[in-house]
């Protein structure tokens, strides 16, 4: 293993931020690589000790001579937010100094490499493969940030998008265990919810706001389709973020289970030799729905939340799923589901102001369009 050091640009004088990139395997042309972050956003802390339990079969792996190519763990991707704290409670998911969210602002690549691929391809995929990454990393390299944040990023983008297979562990508030994947990428997204014990995979091809997991991926389906007539392009990269259930479900068995869930996927993507971790079984099902029929349930007023469902519990259109019940005068008004099916994640506070987004519902059509993500 080869541990990598990242600095971070002083913010002020006197402070020194650093995070580390720990490499597993060799980088050899030709040779698979994967990437797995640990909590872009701070504040999602069950990646983080999925992270450590991954450290240690990586190490093991990698004496036994069974990675394939290089397989890099970033074990704390955000330390910038892993000291942020406000009144007492951790901040990760925001840049305190701009507000802007660690997982967006990434660069679409797309506009740029069609720019700059012409005349550099040519009949064959793989050569192709190798062309498009190389343009990727000049055009992350002319990419010159000024805060820290952007710094890592960039960073982050940089170790990724010549990848073939990134995953990104995140959290929700309380949530069962569910993916966003790359509609093209369906299938690769039901097998590692296979691999996770996810109930569902949400499926979209631009989320909005350029989210760390569609720039490493999205600019592969958007030169074939743009470009794919004249010269052959393959999908090059499966990236997608795994919100590895709520915020509190940090435990070793957990975060044991869910490191070998991760493994046996990477294994059958081909980043680890066949036989080198045991197959997991999947206890539920995993559905594969589309993000744009995602129903994001909206306090319509201020107050006590009591959710009358369970998480995993399926819903029908016009069915109560929660209430806000204000505690002056007593009332209580119904937060219904506008849409047939699962009941996946909630917020993790019982109090809503109103506006507020406070639970999900994966159902099966598509009907939200534009930013589909939460702030
Ligand atoms: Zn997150």
């Amino acid at each position: 293993m080869i541990e990598q050091r990242h600095d971070l640009p002083s913010a002020a004088p006197g402070l020194q931020a650093h995070w580390l990139s720990l490499h597993y395997g060799a980088s050899v042309s030709g040779q698979p690589k994967a990437m797995v972050q640990c909590a872009l956003h701070a504040d999602e802390i069950p990646g983080l000790l999925v992270g450590v339990h991954l450290r240690a079969h990586l190490l093991r792996l990698e004496r036994d001579g069974c990675i394939r190519g290089e397989i890099v763990l970033v074990p704390a991707a955000n330390v910038l937010g892993g000291a942020q704290a406000l009144l007492g409670s951790q901040i990760g998911r925001f840049d305190l100094g701009t507000g802007i969210n660690y997982n967006r602002g990434y660069r679409h690549l797309t506009p740029e490499l069609l720019k700059v691929l012409p005349g550099r391809l040519g009949g064959d995929a793989t050569k192709n493969r190798a062309v498009i990454r190389q343009a990727c990393r000049e055009l992350l390299e002319a990419w010159v940030p000024t805060s820290a944040a952007d710094t890592l990023k960039r960073a982050l983008q940089c170790l990724a998008v010549d990848a073939d297979t990134v995953l990104d562990l995140h959290c929700d508030g309380q949530a069962l265990m569910h993916l966003y994947a790359p509609t093209p990428w369906a299938d690769a997204g039901v097998q590692l919810g296979r691999c996770l014990d996810a109930r569902v995979v949400l499926l979209a091809t631009e989320s909005g706001d350029e989210p760390f997991d569609e720039s490493v991926s999205r600019h592969w389906w958007e030169l074939s389709h743009a470009l794919g007539a004249e010269h052959p392009i393959d999908l090059g990269c499966f990236s997608t973020t795994v919100e590895l259930r709520g915020e509190a479900d940090v435990s070793h068995e957990l975060a044991e289970r869910d490191a070998l869930g991760l493994l046996a996927f990477l294994q059958a993507r081909g980043h680890l030799a066949p036989g080198s971790v045991e197959r997991v079984e999947p206890t539920v099902a995993c559905d594969a729905l589309p993000l744009e029929g995602v129903d994001p349930l909206t306090a319509p007023c201020g107050g006590v939340v009591v959710f009358g469902c369970a998480l995993g519990q399926s819903v029908q259109a016009g069915q109560r799923v929660a209430e806000i019940i204000d505690p002056l005068t007593g009332v209580s008004t119904p937060v219904n589901s506008r849409v047939d099916g699962v009941f996946f994640a909630h917020s993790k506070t019982r109090w809503a102001l109103r506006g507020e987004r406070i639970g999900k519902v994966a159902g099966a059509k598509a009907f939200r369009t534009g930013k589909l993500l939460s702030l």
